[in-house]
């Protein structure tokens, strides 16, 4: 099949290990395979937090990620939200197709609101699953690649789909979720690895900082290391670190590690990522601002080609 990959993250800080494994590696290795869209989704910034931040220097740093982790912006059309009016076009219909408490009840939302720093919740963190939809049905995605927290969403979004054709005709196609094999890598506090939750390696961090904050990480005084997610999840998440990095089985390493105890564990994680995302730390500091910003602005302009397009459809279909 045919497949119109997309995906995307929000200017919310720097990309981290979680995203490596739940998401960037499936999209470097699709990139030569299927057209492919990237999305920088910055208005979903403001879902739970009053304030975007310096969110110039986050897009920024969200494209030196992506050209670090291997993204060729040849291949792959980069865009961000705010450049693309016609996807707000598009999310009022879809508004139109979903019920409030399909919004209400949508796991990865409350979540989100549990873990939300703002006081009062605003009206787009429930529709924000609606907006992924028109970010996701504007190109006609068929193929998503995502970490755990996003099923949810794609799920609203095939519901979009089909309730569009069937109400208006056949317009768009029910796209599939992609998950990955580390579809939820856990962070240094063992709730799932997040920007803004502060216990994520960031794919940026420096060796001496990436050492700190796994130092930092809570385990055991056990000295014997084993891989035991039930008893001992502080440590098997460190192991499951590692061995995402290193690509061979937590328990080998568990059993290398031995009575090496916590240090001799914090020692091989730090070694494992360190080793891991060197090549890519490289690769960040060899572009530069000027370069991705132009990678930026190409990719705006064909995301938006194909907006207007798909609008147009949308609105000839329900005889607007
Ligand atoms: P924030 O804390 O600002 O929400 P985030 O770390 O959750 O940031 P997002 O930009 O919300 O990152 O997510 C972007 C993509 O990365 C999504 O596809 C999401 O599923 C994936 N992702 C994020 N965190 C993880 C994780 N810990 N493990 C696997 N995939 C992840
Ligand atoms: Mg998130």
């Amino acid at each position: 099949m045919q497949h119109i990959v997309l995906t995307g993250d929000r200017p919310t800080g720097p990309l981290h290990l979680g995203h490596y494994f739940g998401s960037l590696a499936n999209r470097v290795a699709l990139q030569d395979t299927y057209p492919m869209y990237v999305l920088i989704a910055d208005y979903q910034v403001i879902t739970d937090r009053d304030r975007p931040g310096d969110i110039q220097r986050n897009v920024t740093g969200l494209l030196l990620d992506y050209l670090a982790v291997g993204l060729d912006p040849a291949k792959v059309t980069i865009f961000r939200h705010s450049a693309i009016p016609e996807l707000n076009q598009l999310m009022l219909p879809f508004l139109s197709l979903v019920s409030v408490a399909e919004l209400s009840r949508n796991p990865t939302v409350k979540d989100e609101i549990a873990h939300s720093s703002q006081r009062a919740v605003n009206g787009l963190m429930f529709t924000y699953p609606v907006h992924q939809a028109a970010d996701i049905l504007f190109c006609k995605g068929t193929l998503v690649p995502v970490g755990r927290d996003q099923l949810p969403h794609v799920e609203m979004t095939r519901l979009v789909a089909r309730r569009f054709n069937e109400r208006y005709g056949e317009v768009f196609p029910e796209p599939e979720a992609m998950l990955s094999d580390g579809s939820l890598v856990k962070g240094l506090d063992g709730g799932k690895m997040s920007k803004s939750r502060g216990n994520a390696i960031p794919l940026s961090a420096g060796e001496d900082e990436t050492a700190a904050l796994i130092r930092k990480a809570r385990t055991d005084s056990e000295r014997l290391i084993t891989f035991d997610e039930q008893a001992r999840p502080e440590v098997a998440n460190l192991l499951t670190l590692a061995s995402l990095c290193l690509g061979r089985p937590p328990r080998e390493l568990a059993d290398e590690i031995g009575y090496g105890g916590a240090a001799a564990l914090k020692r091989l994680v730090t070694d494992a990522v360190n080793d891991f995302l060197r090549p890519i730390r490289r690769r960040r500091r060899e572009h530069t601002e000027e370069e991705v910003h132009a990678a930026l602005a190409e990719g705006n302009r064909r995301a938006r080609e194909r907006a207007i397009t798909t609008l147009d459809e949308v609105r000839a279909a329900m005889k607007f």
